[in-house]
């Protein structure tokens, strides 16, 4: 990794300390409710529709303010605490859910999934007991888990995959095309959806062979039953491809980027009352 190359690097051990007193602090901010997550709209490209969100966590640190999941996610892992946050989102994400469908939102959730939470059999059971307490859908939340992750250990994952699907829950693949998972182990797995990660999607209009990878993996996922999310989208022009690519639906600044609960609730009626005010599109459209 980058890191190793440096072998001297000025500041290193101020980072070094930053990092541990980071993970004293990790280990407070459940208890301490500094947790919080964004939501992102997903957006069906056929219908234009917003049916979906995704979940980022977020991390308010009382002195540092709010910190980004790449700067605390891998340390979490490192640390073991990353079971405690993914016990919390999973129980955030399944509250939220049902918030929205008692304010009459039908609003579906993903949420991000560690390589140590399918190490774990602990998750299946913690998830079937939110459901039945909550009494959400369960086809309303996508759990998100990378390749690379369900490659670690590919055996122990798959079973634990099979047991949240059997939650009733949905599955994806996220950042599709970065991992190297064989295709035949692919097949094996209960997924329902593929996301193309967003390095290939964010200059694909600008980018040939990005182009070529994004609509192959299309009509790949396609093939195998798949629906396919395209992350990143920040352009028209990304987005008119992906379109005539068939792509089912599309992430991304473009549309939007994550927001406070509160922030997407608003967004998320405002984007209903548009649409219902929309000349109906012909089914022809979604086919
Ligand atoms: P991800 O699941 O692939 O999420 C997509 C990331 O891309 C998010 O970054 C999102 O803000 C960003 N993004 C969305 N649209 C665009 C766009 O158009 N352009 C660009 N440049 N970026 C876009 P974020 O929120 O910083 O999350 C980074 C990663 O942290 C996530 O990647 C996911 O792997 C991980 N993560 C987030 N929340 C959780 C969580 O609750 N648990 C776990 N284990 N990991 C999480
Ligand atoms: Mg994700
Ligand atoms: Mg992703
Ligand atoms: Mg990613």
């Amino acid at each position: 990794s980058r890191s190793q190359l440096q072998l001297y690097r000025p500041g290193r051990d101020a980072e070094h300390l930053y990092r541990l007193s980071l993970v004293n602090d990790l280990r407070r901010a459940v208890p301490n409710g500094e947790l919080l997550l964004y939501y992102q709209p997903k957006m069906q490209l056929c219908s234009r529709r917003v049916v979906n969100v995704e979940a980022l966590l977020r991390w308010r640190h009382p002195q540092h303010g709010i910190i980004p999941p790449d700067d605390f996610i891998a340390l979490a892992e490192h640390s073991g605490i990353i079971r405690t946050l993914t016990d919390w989102v999973l129980h955030e994400v399944i509250r939220q859910c049902a918030e929205w469908s008692a304010a009459g939102m039908d609003i579906g959730i993903a949420l991000n999934l560690s390589a140590m939470d399918l190490g774990s059999g602990e998750l299946p059971d913690l998830l079937a007991r939110h459901l039945a307490h909550y009494r959400i859908d369960p086809s309303q939340l996508v759990l998100e888990v990378t390749e690379t992750a369900v490659m670690r250990d590919a055996l122990y994952s798959l079973e634990v995959l099979n047991r949240l699907k059997a939650c009733g829950v949905m599955l994806a693949i996220d950042d599709f095309g970065t991992g190297y998972s064989s295709l035949s182990h692919l097949k094996r797995l209960p997924v329902d959806e593929l996301k193309i990660d967003k390095s290939f999607v964010m200059g694909m209009a600008e980018d040939e062979d990005d182009a070529v990878i994004v609509r192959s993996t299309i009509e790949l996922a396609h093939n195998m039953g798949l629906k396919v999310v395209a992350e990143g989208v920040e352009t028209e022009a990304a987005m008119e491809m992906l379109r005539s690519f068939r792509c089912d639906s599309a992430q991304g600044y473009l549309i939007s980027r994550p927001m406070a609960a509160a922030d997407a609730t608003r967004w998320l009626a405002a984007a209903t009352e548009e649409f219902a005010s929309r000349p109906a599109t012909g089914p022809a459209e979604c086919g």
